[in-house]
């Protein structure tokens, strides 16, 4: 990869595209390619099939899918496989027969099954029943990853895939509804903050244990991992450690400054009990993250706190559906 070559990043609209755009941007270089949903709608065979022909990216970030949290998985199973599917197929299948160099897939920490054995390592992939809130995500990101593999086999197309982490970061989505806990927890607290409330509702027993990355470290692993690594094994991205959801709650509180009581909604559900990741393989290769949780929670507030100024006029931070993360 040079400063010249043609790079296109997918959902960089959404958290760990978005990113990787930044760290593009900084590292200068200068044939970014980018498209939004309206632009260039992924689900469409046709239509990616052109944009390829025609913009002739050299390396692909495959950042783009829909995402969503534990609510938005339960009751949209049908797009969320259908959708994850379809653009896997289209952008694998086009890069490889329009000559991309190398392609970067993104897969989860959510496609593991959900009793494997924690840290999670990448050889426990496909070896159980997968956490039923999001096995159709984590269904159509398996057969992603299992593209790359394929095409890996058949064709000698250089297609790698990495596994994150939860991400959270500028640029994540605030919804309710569909958010992940993280910046769902973050905008609650900010709103009972902000209306001096005596409580906040955390959905779940609390108990659930997670790993969070900030989604610049992601970026800067996949800028290490299309220079550095070019295996058929797909490879894990995150710290290693983790953390109930009542000591993240806690500390998002910390960080608003929130003081109220934290309760917790039983009759919600917990998601799988624990995941976090086996890093060794990243780690041994010679990359490690670097924005620890309090660094990241403070730097993610105070985006939110920008970006809620600067759109007081709307409900809140939109988000891109095409966007990646578990
Ligand atoms: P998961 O990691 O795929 O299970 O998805 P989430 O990030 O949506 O949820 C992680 C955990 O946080 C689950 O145990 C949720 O019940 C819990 N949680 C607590 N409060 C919230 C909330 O306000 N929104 C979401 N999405 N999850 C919450």
């Amino acid at each position: 990869m040079n400063l010249d070559s043609r790079i296109f990043i997918s959902g960089h609209r959404g958290l760990a595209g978005s990113a990787i755009e930044r760290r593009c941007k900084l590292e200068g270089f200068r044939e970014i390619i980018v498209r939004t949903r309206s632009q260039l709608d992924l689900r469409d065979q046709a239509a990616v099939d052109e944009f390829f022909a025609s913009e002739q990216p050299d390396y692909v970030f495959h950042a783009a899918g829909l995402v969503g949290g534990i609510h938005a998985n339960d009751s949209r199973p049908a797009d969320f496989i259908t959708d994850n599917l379809q653009i896997a197929v289209n952008v694998i299948d086009a890069a490889w027969r329009n000559g991309v160099t190398k392609l970067l897939y993104l897969g989860s920490s959510c496609i593991y099954p959900k009793l494997a054995p924690q840290p999670l390592r990448e050889a426990s992939l496909l070896t159980g029943p997968l956490e039923p809130t999001n096995e159709w995500y984590a269904i159509a990101k398996l057969a992603g990853l299992k593209m790359c593999q394929a095409f890996r086999r058949q064709f000698g197309f250089n297609a790698i895939t990495l596994l994150p982490t939860n991400l959270y970061g500028p640029g994540d989505n605030f919804d309710l509804e569909s958010a992940h806990v993280l910046p769902a927890l973050l905008r609650k607290i900010d709103e009972a903050h902000a209306a001096h409330a005596e409580s906040v509702v955390v959905w779940g027993s609390g108990t659930p244990r997670r790993e969070f990355m900030y989604a610049d470290d992601l970026a800067d692993a996949c800028l290490f991992a299309m220079r550095h690594y070019d295996g058929e094994q797909p490879i894990n991205v995150g710290w290693g450690t983790d953390l109930t959801i009542h000591e993240l709650a806690a500390a998002l509180a910390g960080v608003v400054g929130f003081r109220g009581r934290l309760e917790f909604d039983r009759s919600k559900p917990d998601g799988t009990p624990r995941k976090v990741l086996d890093t060794s393989q990243l780690t041994g290769l010679g990359w490690q993250p670097r924005v620890d949780l309090q660094t990241g929670l403070t730097l993610t507030y105070d985006w939110y706190r920008r970006s809620m100024t600067a759109s007081h006029a709307r409900e809140h931070v939109p988000c891109d559906s095409f966007s990646h993360s578990s």
